[in-house]
């Protein structure tokens, strides 16, 4: 059974980082990969762009292709949403089938500060995507946990389903929301830094102008 991988983030607009990355990861992982955007808790600042209008960029972004898939559970979820229940509930669903949840080595890199952090292990792989000006040295307490997990070898994920760390190297794109909030907010245009189909529609991109 191939191998299901999880990408979640803010997606505040998703990026051709985020789909170059998690396509990568795709051929590499020879996985289905869903994208899955995050709702965002009460007390961290709000994306500038609503639930609605991310999911609406992401539908317009996967356009044309069959192996990245929209999955917004995590947005219909009430109250805060934690990446463990994600998992546990993916796991429920999938029986034995590998998991692997994707995450960008600087998001990783805070892995020890997420809620339940230990337990992802015991239901998914985490592949960590290497990304441009990120320090590979991990905190103590996080390189202790997975000293024994990490491997490089992509294929780890085939028919064991759950556990090892598994370094994904993908082509490097420096391309960050934040960059692309900030172009469009000074009033320029980022064509090629988002996907086509994202303007095709002026209303998609109106959260970030001013
Ligand atoms: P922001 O600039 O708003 O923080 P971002 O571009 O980092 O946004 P997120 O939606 O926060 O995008 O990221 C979702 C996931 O994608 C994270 O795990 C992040 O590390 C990863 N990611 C985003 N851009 C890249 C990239 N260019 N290369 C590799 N990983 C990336």
């Amino acid at each position: 059974m191939k191998p299901l991988a999880i990408f979640g983030g803010t997606f505040d607009p998703v990026h051709l980082g985020h789909l170059s990355v998690a396509w990568e990861a795709s051929e590499l992982l020879d996985a289905d990969v869903r994208l899955m955007p995050a709702s965002v808790p009460p007390h961290r600042p709000p994306p500038t762009a609503s639930a609605q209008q991310r999911v609406a960029m992401l539908r317009a972004a996967l356009q044309g292709q069959s192996r990245l898939m929209l999955d917004t559970r995590e947005l219909e979820r009430e109250g805060p949403s934690y990446t463990i229940d994600t998992l546990i509930e993916l796991r429920a669903e999938q029986g034995d089938r590998p998991l692997v949840l994707l995450i960008g080595a600087d998001a990783f890199a805070n892995l020890a500060t997420w809620h339940r952090w230990r337990e992802l292990f015991d239901v998914a792989h985490i592949g960590v995507l290497s990304r441009p000006g990120v320090d590979a040295t991990l905190p103590d307490e996080l390189e202790r946990e997975v000293a024994d997990r990490r491997t490089a070898d992509a294929s780890a994920s085939q028919g064991l389903s759950a556990g090892k760390l598994i370094e994904l190297v993908v082509t490097p794109l420096e391309i960050s929301a934040t960059r692309i909030r900030e172009l469009l907010a000074a009033g320029r245009d980022p064509r090629y830094l988002l996907p086509a189909g994202l303007f095709d529609e002026s209303a998609l991109l109106a959260p970030y102008r001013r």
